[in-house]
């Protein structure tokens, strides 16, 4: 199926790995062109290397999410780059496993500060360059957390449950400009994050390989479908919310967690 996403430009955040990677490597197999955008320029600059693309469908640009000004630079960017700015996914991020007591007063600040300006200095600054396109869409990457808050990630449980109720809002408020906004929800996914867990569980002095000890996980998570997710799951599900096709989706949340959902 044509998913009309042909020579459209869509900016992707958190794009030199994992989740936002996959993304921006489908889009390129659908013929849209993306604005990739992470911290890091070098590992940036090899993820576009390993893709393939040439400039004309690639554009990398080094930006923090919280950091306005590098953000309007970055999208300032794509527009000079492809002309238009058709989408935008907001990706960029991590999770801090932490509990109340584990946690001070300045991780709470940058959790809250990364989940809802990771959205917001984004949204904000692609917004006059989606209401000028047919098909303007975001799309929010966030985690089942938002619903099914866990004590060991307190601040982020609280985040993603922020940034649920800001795509919705966003999803009333820009429509009336042609703007749909959706988010996924998230339940664990195979990508940098568990990698580097899995790294400091061994360091620690941990003996299972990744395959038994991702498995475990899953287990005890009680994701019915007994595995964690690849990043090429949550990418079709993203990709699909992005595709005009999806004309009258907004407002919506889609979990992409192997069934570990136990709540509306
Ligand atoms: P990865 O660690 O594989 O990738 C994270 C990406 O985000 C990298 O490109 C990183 O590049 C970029 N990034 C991180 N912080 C910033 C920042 N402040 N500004 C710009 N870019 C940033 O993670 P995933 O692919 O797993 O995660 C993608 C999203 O999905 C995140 O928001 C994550 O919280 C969410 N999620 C993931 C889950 C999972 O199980 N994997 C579960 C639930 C939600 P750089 O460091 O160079 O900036």
């Amino acid at each position: 199926m044509d998913l009309h996403l042909t020579d459209r430009t869509v900016l992707v955040t958190g794009a030199s790995s994992g989740i936002g990677l996959a993304v921006t490597e489908m889009l390129l197999h659908e013929g849209a062109r993306v604005v990739a955008v992470a911290r890091d320029r070098s590992r940036l600059d090899e993820a576009a290397a390993a893709l393939g693309a040439d400039p004309s469908r690639l554009l990398v640009a080094s930006a923090d999410v919280t950091a306005r000004a590098e953000v309007e630079a970055a999208v300032a960017a794509g527009v000079d780059h492809f002309g238009s700015l058709d989408a935008v996914v907001c990706n960029a991020g991590r999770s801090l496993m932490a509990s109340m007591s584990q946690t001070s007063d300045e991780q709470v600040r940058d959790e809250l500060e990364l989940k809802i300006f990771g959205a917001w200095n984004v949204i904000r600054a692609a917004r006059p360059h989606l209401a000028a396109s047919p098909v303007g869409a975001v799309v929010n990457t966030n985690a089942i957390l938002a619903k099914q808050p866990e004590a060991k990630l307190a601040v982020t449980s609280a985040a993603r449950a922020a940034l649920l109720n800001l795509s919705r809002t966003l999803g009333e408020e820009l429509a009336p400009e042609g703007i749909r906004v959706n988010s996924v929800n998230l339940g664990l996914i195979d990508t940098g994050q568990w990698r580097r867990r899995f790294e400091a569980y061994r360091s620690d002095g941990g003996e299972l390989d990744y395959d038994v000890w991702s498995a475990d996980l899953a287990a005890e998570r009680g994701i019915s479908l007994g595995r964690f997710g690849r990043a090429e799951e949550v990418a079709f599900a993203i990709v699909s919310l992005l595709s005009p096709r999806a004309s009258y989706i907004t407002g919506a949340h889609i979990d992409v967690g192997g069934g570990v959902t136990r709540q509306p």
